[in-house]
């Protein structure tokens, strides 16, 4: 077991201090002014990291798992279609959840390592002359096999079949760290977590409602209490929640939100691609492959490494914490012990994902790969390093 840090892992991500201090403070009274002091900000500031004018937008102390079920028990009824596609652990959760909410899920089984499939999307919307469909999901960032997917392109199936449902996407891979167009998109409900792009702890499930989303709060009869965002609304507007809020993270979230909105999002993309692309080279040149399958689908937030047939990938995650204290991540599903993820996202360096790769490389030798040490990190330091060329060019 090792508490050091940073970690490797696709979430909970690295705590820059600072944040952490923000959550740690001394018990106020939540009914008070005050604590609209740390909520008002938190609900504009989300707004604004999800590029939306007039979102309704909701934190509820959970996870992100919380955020989907806020999401489908809000604005859906017993029987109601739900379309999505299966491409991952996260996916399959949520699809998962549908059917135990008893709606009635129309799958597009995806291999592990493609995208959302948005050209099955619009046959199944054309054909669905009943609109039975209520909601499309749709996995932004699928976290199981680093591959982000394109929203627009599923937007546009939808209105290619002139279908009028829902567009929900999960991004709490992707949120704050990738970018995510609520509006331009069309996202109809969009939902987060606090320990992935926000770098803070886990607890919150951040969601962002369109107008039509909230029509169809009214109208939908899923059985809710927790998640009501009714409840939830009318607590905001008297400045308080419907029960006790997790004030600290709240607190964490305001600055966070605060330092992200200040380093400018395109910026913080900027750097997320950067990291990604100096792993990508490094995971070349080690000779492997990426899950996914395509450039075009490339996670900026999680890489998802494949080892040679007959190589158990989850021993190298086993090894890197006992022998070195870092923490990357297992292969889930149907890729557990096909492949390990290196986590990217959130407070994170070039030097700090340097020595990532330089750990992986000491694993994966000490394991018996044939594999270069120094192979991968040589190929990330040519890509992250400042030379005096490289700043010729840019200057030119
Ligand atoms: C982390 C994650 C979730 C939510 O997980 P929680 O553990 O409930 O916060 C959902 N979807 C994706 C894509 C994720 O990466």
């Amino acid at each position: 077991m090792s508490f050091q840090n940073p970690v490797f892992i696709p979430g909970p991500t690295n705590m820059p201090e600072f944040l952490r201090r923000a959550c740690d403070m001394s018990t106020i009274d939540h009914r008070s002014p005050v604590f609209g002091n740390i909520l008002n900000p938190c609900l504009s500031g989300v707004r604004k990291v999800l590029k939306s004018d007039s979102a309704s937008i909701f934190i509820f102390p959970s996870s992100g798992t919380g955020g989907w079920e806020t999401a489908l028990s809000n604005t859906l009824s017993a029987g109601d279609g739900v379309l999505a596609a299966r491409n991952g652990m996260f996916s399959h959760r949520w699809i998962d959840m549908c059917q135990r909410h008893g709606l009635n899920v129309t799958v597009v089984e995806t291999p592990w390592g493609q995208g959302l499939p948005a050209d099955r999307y619009e046959e199944i919307l054309k054909a669905d002359t009943n609109h039975d469909i209520k909601v499309v999901l749709a996995t932004h960032n699928e976290t199981a096999t680093g591959v982000r997917s394109d929203i627009a392109a599923v937007r546009r199936a939808l209105d290619a079949a002139g279908h009028p449902a829902l567009l929900f996407v999960d991004g709490v891979s992707s949120i704050a760290s990738m970018d995510f167009r609520m509006d331009e998109w069309g996202v109809d409900v969009a939902v987060t977590g606090s320990q992935k792009g926000f770098m803070l702890p886990a607890g919150l499930a951040i969601v962002g409602f369109s107008e039509k989303a909230m029509n169809a709060v009214e109208t939908a009869t899923l059985p809710r209490t927790y998640f009501d965002v009714r409840d939830m609304g009318k607590g905001y507007d008297a400045n308080a929640f419907p029960y006790t809020p997790p004030v600290g993270l709240m607190n964490g979230l305001k600055l966070s939100l605060d330092v992200l909105l200040d380093e400018g999002l395109d910026n913080v993309f900027a750097r997320h691609h950067r990291i990604a692309e100096g792993v990508r080279r490094a995971v070349d040149a080690w000779g492997l492959e990426l899950c996914a399958v395509s450039p075009d689908l490339y996670s900026d937030t999680v890489t998802a490494v494949r080892t040679p047939e007959g190589f158990n990938a989850t021993d190298i995650v086993t090894r890197a914490a006992s022998e070195y204290d870092m923490a990357f991540g297992v292969g889930l599903g149907e890729v557990a012990g096909k492949v390990f993820r290196i986590g990217h996202l959130g407070s994170l360096t070039d030097a700090m994902m340097l020595s990532g790769l330089a750990t992986a490389e000491m694993v994966m030798v000490d394991l018996g790969l044939d594999i270069k040490l120094g192979s991968g990190v040589a190929a990330a330091q040519e890509f992250y390093r400042h030379g005096s060329d490289k700043a010729a060019k840019a200057a030119a």
